[in-house]
């Protein structure tokens, strides 16, 4: 079965174990016996992010499975050799390795997954667009999708609220127009703009999420939303969105 490499942890000297999104399993670890200690024995293909095809048995631990075979699907060497990708497509990683349930089928998830790295690793749309898109899908796939349509209070649609910015209530998951506006602790401010582009990112192919063209202040007010969002719904800020955050202040 086709699976994703999420993590790789070294266990002793000679072994690898291995933290795998599969197609049709879900996540599960399994064990590469002797891959530190040969590069024959797996060719050196299980690399993180790269896709390969699995065959694997079980072991007396329940939550191990036992890596026999392995070929290499697609290596998305791109990713790898930048930093900046590699952070992105590790927070991905982090984001599903703490959502899912081990050994539960996520097709969706998986397609979304492999469709985003493949993005990261060709290079052609900003990481921070592919993450927005990546985290809103993710979101939607896991049945918590903020809504953003209309005033959760008086129930005003967003085209018809004049004003350009609005309040996001992270605790009740929906937006609120300036006249209804309250105190709160966990809200942010989105313009309508950046409204409007997230709710086009949830419908449709992702072919066409791809197309949305972003304004600065878009992909600005969006990162910080989506990652508000899925820290919110958490309970904590992730290792791998830490380090995202660090490498953007040494950007700017
Ligand atoms: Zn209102």
């Amino acid at each position: 079965m086709p699976a994703i490499v999420l993590r790789r942890v070294d266990f002793g000297d000679y072994d690898l174990i291995l933290t795998l999104f599969t197609l049709n399993k879900g996540k599960i670890s399994a064990i590469a016996k002797s891959a530190k200690k040969s590069a024959k024995r797996f060719g050196g293909i299980l690399e993180l992010f790269s896709v390969i095809q699995i065959v694997c048995s079980p072991t007396k631990d329940k939550e191990l499975m036992l890596l026999q075979e392995a070929s290499l699907i697609n290596s998305f060497s791109g990713i790898r050799g930048d930093l900046k990708k590699t952070a992105y497509a590790g927070y991905f990683s982090e984001m599903i390795i703490v959502w899912s349930e081990v050994g539960s089928e996520q097709d969706n998830i998986y397609h979304l997954l492999y469709y985003i790295l493949e993005q990261v690793d060709k290079s052609q749309i900003p990481e921070e667009i592919l993450s927005i898109i990546f985290q809103m899908r993710f979101v939607a796939i896991a049945g918590i999708s903020p809504d953003l349509s209309v005033c959760m209070i008086c129930r005003t649609g967003i085209d018809s609220i004049k004003e350009d910015r609005v309040t996001f209530d992270f605790s009740k998951g929906r937006i609120i127009c300036p006249k209804c506006a309250y105190a709160s602790a966990n809200r942010l401010f989105l313009s309508k703009g950046t409204i409007k582009r997230l709710g086009w990112i949830e419908s449709g192919d992702l072919s066409k999420a791809l197309k949305i063209r972003f304004t600065s202040l878009a992909v600005k007010e969006s990162l910080d939303f989506v990652e508000s969002y899925t820290t919110y719904h958490l309970g904590k800020e992730l290792q791998s969105l830490k380090f995202l955050k660090q490498i953007r202040k040494k950007d700017a």
